[in-house]
């Protein structure tokens, strides 16, 4: 509270308390099964830790008595789908309540201490369209007569995560999508800056879980910003770039256990030249279709291509020979089905297990003597593949897993300098 409290007008976006989310998902997920047993006991629960939470929150009764309300309402909602039939759309809404729960109860929690607050609801403005992507025309449009609507405020809060759908049910922007709901908002009403809150100071220039002194990164390009995202997922919602970039919005990253930190700062200015980060997604499937078709053909590519388009699923690398074609998935889900159909193209090898190695920054910059140095660096390692080139912001390399951390120290002391 202290940290949103400082005087400056703002729209708080807020995300479920911790491990709500996972919790709401149990349990859609039980009640799909037909589990019902299984999914009262867990909303019990839930409700119980939340009755805990109201108890310790408030210090006035009204206001403890106005908590237990919210919780009351909101687990009615929640228990309703015991009984009848449960759809895709009932579960949806379950797993919004944890959202709907945190900003009623945060709302209620600055009333209680004097603040001029008002709540927003992000279901009268958030909406994705039809092809699933953030409707970000709507939100611009339906965001100000809402805030009219609440009548002015120091502070709004609003729903993180939750949408409406093209066909006006409610939905969500998938997990970890409160920052992308700040981002669009922050687009929609053309804010000064847009701040991510987590619990570490920023990005930093590799992982701290296998590299030791690492650093934050202080300023970063939204092009670098962007690259990262996808690896570093756990600070930063991959998507939330994009409405900043378009409106040219800063974006911050805090970390509430350190308010006074900086963070890391996104802007449209480059952060100077050389190499900013080392990041790795792990989970990568690579595939390798070899075929004699594809020497001299054209439109081999795009027949590919299309088998993952019809499946839905992404491809992230690709390299190429005059034979052979290498991709990655991160996404196996339609493996099999892809795999029946690439058959069809020539002789197809896979390998699960994989992870990308990312060097993000300006790499152009650094032109000369730059592969040598990443090559040097990674003496020793096998690599599946290399993209280079894409953009001037990324190399990515594809290893075993099992090699993910000897090649994120070995990047990290050659390329970052440190060990
Ligand atoms: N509560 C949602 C989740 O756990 C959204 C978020 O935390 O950003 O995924
Ligand atoms: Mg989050």
């Amino acid at each position: 509270m202290k940290i949103i409290a400082d005087n400056k007008k703002k729209i708080v976006v807020l995300s479920a308390m911790s491990g709500t989310t996972n919790a709401l998902v149990e349990i859609s997920e039980l009640l799909s099964k037909k589990d019902k047993k299984a999914a009262g006991i867990l909303i019990d629960k839930l409700e119980g830790s939340y009755r805990d939470v109201v108890n310790n929150l408030y210090e006035y009764a009204d206001n403890k008595e106005k908590g237990d309300q919210i919780i009351i309402t909101s687990f009615e909602v929640i228990k309703s789908s015991l009984t009848g039939r449960f759809t895709q759309a009932a579960a949806n809404t379950i797993i919004s309540m944890g959202e709907i729960i945190s900003t009623k109860l945060f709302t209620l929690l600055m009333e209680e201490n004097g603040h001029d607050v008002k709540l927003l609801p992000a279901l009268d403005f958030m909406r994705i369209g039809k092809d699933k992507m953030a409707d970000l025309k709507f939100i611009t449009e339906n965001i100000r007569p809402v805030l009219e609507e609440a009548g002015d405020a120091k502070y709004y809060i609003t729903q993180g995560y939750i949408c409406r759908n093209a066909s006006g049910g409610v939905d969500n922007l998938q997990r970890g999508g409160s920052d992308y709901t700040a981002s669009l908002i922050g687009a929609a009403i053309d804010a000064e800056e847009i701040q991510i809150w987590t619990d570490i100071d920023g990005i930093h220039n590799n992982d701290p879980r296998y590299v030791e002194n690492t650093k934050k990164i202080s300023r970063l390009s939204f092009f670098e910003a962007a690259e990262l995202a996808y690896f570093g997922a756990k600070i930063l919602h991959p998507q939330t770039i994009y409405p900043a970039r378009i409106h040219n919005i800063p974006v911050r990253l805090k970390n509430t256990l350190n308010p006074s930190d900086p963070g890391t700062l996104i802007t449209s200015e480059t952060s100077g030249k050389g190499i900013k980060a080392v990041a790795a997604k792990d989970g990568i499937t690579a595939i390798k279709i070899r075929s004699d078709r594809m020497l001299m053909a054209y439109g081999f590519l795009e027949s590919v291509f299309k088998i993952f388009a019809k499946y839905k699923t992404p491809i992230d690398m690709i390299s190429t020979s005059e034979v052979a074609l290498s991709l990655t998935i991160d996404n196996s889900k339609n493996i099999k089905k892809i795999l029946e159909e690439l058959d069809e193209y020539g002789t197809v090898a896979v390998d699960y297990n994989m992870t990308i190695i990312c060097i993000v920054g300006d790499i152009i910059g650094e032109e000369r003597g730059f592969a040598s140095k990443v090559f040097h660096a990674l003496d020793g390692i096998p690599i599946r593949m290399i993209s280079y080139g894409g953009s001037r912001f990324n190399i990515s390399i594809l290893v075993p897993d099992t090699q993910k951390e000897i090649t994120l120290k070995a990047l990290s002391k050659n390329l970052l300098n440190h060990s």
